[in-house]
């Protein structure tokens, strides 16, 4: 895309860093604020970014004024003023006069609706989302959204000009949350109710998905970093205008620290406490594979891939009986193999000392327990992640043995995983999450919100997840996706859980599937 105009409207943490991302693109920037100090302020920021690339004579390219009508001669304007939709549809009725068609009017939006914002201009058609994440210099990922009258012209121009940028623009219809806002709901409100269900501490929710699962922060510091108020006003949003539906209730955990000026690094407190940017906290050490010589019997099961070569690894010897052998444990790693029929079969001709761990994530552990003579040496674990995560789940039975406790925790911590002991509770930890996360990403593409290769590269370039939801589900089997939410909205009796019906379309046929 050759030199292009741009307006930038609202000159605060995004209007500034969007001026300066089209300023890196070479592209000319004009920048109105009606506060003159966060003009100054925005001035300070990009020159010193610019200076500090070696770029200083771009700062030519800006033009910083406090009045609109300066954005007169921009070919396409970029609304960044505060979340209020009154505010926006009168600038966009404003905007309508001083750039006229064919000037393109994007609104950087998180929440409205880009519809209800084009509403204040006369050439709707014009009008559409462009919404950058922050910090806008550095993220990579920028939403087209298309309102009910923008045209398609108009969002061929704004992903020329995402691209121009560096970024990776994805088109997304005008629904609430776009696709970022809305799928990474439940990456903070099924950690707030795994903490509050009293399943597990905050600080063991985000080892397991840091550590077990890849992401590159927890729930609960990314809480603290973003803020609680933001984020409780983003979840409040997002179930407001979708009238309520159940998968965004905000969670009164999140209200209640608001409500009490616990709103996270800001304020020197969350979930953790702050010295400055510090947390204070100490991580726990993940322990060395070891070398074992114990023999492990491993039923057939397809949720914890690898589970031989990693015992492998460790030094045990995987046995397909257990006749006389000194088993170090029995692992079940199946689930429509039937858990309870397997460990009944095994149970009996064991020693009450030999711990047998169980796949959990879509069956209670108390109902395995049930089925067996000697409960107590019954112990849940995720398989899901067990093979490529360095902490991983143990789920603790009703009357589990001290002495069963330490020998399961030192068969994990021998296969150089950090063993985190957790309540029973549907879905465990991260089948819960990621499973809540593929199925909310699955509304979207079932509700016509983007295509599930947009989804998926929106989730990783956005909040940099270690991999899309949907393809996650996709190597995990959509089916077993479907039993994790099964479970849980069995067991919690809500319509929360409910499975998107476009998954469960795939998890019954099998549709082969482009992402
Ligand atoms: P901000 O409060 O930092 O900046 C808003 C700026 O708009 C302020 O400088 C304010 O003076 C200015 N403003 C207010 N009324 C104005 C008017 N009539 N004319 C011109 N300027 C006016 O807010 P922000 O975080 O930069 O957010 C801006 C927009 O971007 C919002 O719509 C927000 O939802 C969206 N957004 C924010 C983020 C984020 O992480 N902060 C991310 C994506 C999108």
């Amino acid at each position: 895309m050759t030199r292009t105009r741009i307006g930038v409207l609202g000159a605060g943490a995004m209007g500034s860093g969007i001026a300066l991302a089209a300023l890196y693109a070479d592209h000319e920037v004009t920048l109105t604020d009606i506060s003159a100090e966060a003009l100054d302020r925005a001035q300070l920021y990009i020159e010193g970014h610019l200076s500090a690339k070696g770029l200083s004579e771009r700062a030519k390219q800006l033009k910083i004024s406090p009045e609109l009508g300066a954005m007169a001669g921009s070919e396409v304007v970029i609304e960044a003023a505060l979340e209020r939709l009154d505010l926006k549809q009168e600038l966009f009725a404003q905007l309508d006069h001083i750039c006229p068609t064919p000037a393109v009017l994007a609104t950087n939006t998180s929440t409205l609706s880009v519809t209800a914002i084009a509403a204040g201009s006369s050439s709707p058609e014009r009008v559409a989302g462009m919404h950058f994440f922050n910090p806008a210099p550095a993220m990579k990922l920028v939403e087209i959204a298309q309102g009910a009258s923008t045209s398609q012209e108009t969002v061929d121009l704004l992903v020329q000009l995402a691209e121009s940028m560096g970024k990776t623009p994805v088109v997304t219809g005008d629904s609430p949350g776009f696709i970022v806002n809305r799928v990474a709901r439940p990456f903070y409100g099924e950690a707030l109710r795994l903490l509050s269900e009293g399943v597990a501490a905050f600080d063991e929710i985000d080892l397991l998905l840091t550590l077990g699962a890849g992401f590159r922060m927890g729930p609960f510091e990314l809480m603290d970093l973003i803020g609680l108020d933001v984020n409780l006003a983003s979840a409040t949003s997002m179930y407001e205008s979708t009238y309520g539906e159940s998968r965004y209730r905000p969670h009164w955990l999140q209200r209640q620290m608001v409500e009490s000026g616990t709103l996270g690094r800001k304020s020197g407190a969350g979930f953790y406490e702050y010295d400055g940017d510090e947390k204070r906290w100490t991580p726990p050490l993940v322990p060395e594979i070891g070398q074992e010589s114990g023999y492990v019997l491993v039923s057939d099961g397809s949720w914890a891939p690898d589970l031989g070569k990693l015992l492998g690894q460790a030094g045990y010897t995987m046995s397909e009986t257990h006749g006389d052998l000194p088993l170090a444990a029995v692992v079940v790693n199946g689930r429509e193999e039937g858990v309870v029929d397997v460990v009944r079969r095994y149970d009996r001709g064991l020693a009450p000392n030999i711990p047998i761990l169980c796949q959990t994530a879509d069956i209670d552990l108390s109902e395995i327990q049930q089925g067996s003579k000697y409960p107590e040496r019954i112990v849940g674990f995720d398989g899901l992640f067990l093979a490529t995560g360095k902490a991983s789940t143990l789920v603790e039975g009703w009357n589990l043995a001290d002495e069963i406790r330490v020998a399961v925790t030192d068969l994990l911590s021998a296969l150089g995983k950090l063993p985190i002991w957790v309540q029973e509770s549907p879905g465990l930890v991260l089948p819960r999450i990621w499973c809540c996360l593929a199925n909310d990403a699955a509304f979207a593409v079932g509700e016509g919100v983007a295509k599930p290769a947009a989804v998926d590269a929106a989730m990783e370039l956005g909040v940099n997840y270690p991999t899309g939801p949907l393809s996650w589900a996709e190597q995990l089997g959509y089916e077993k996706v479907a039993s994790v939410l099964d479970h849980m909205a069995h067991s919690y009796g809500e319509e929360r859980y409910r499975v998107a019906p476009w998954l469960r379309r795939i998890a019954r046929h099998r549709e082969p599937r482009a992402l």
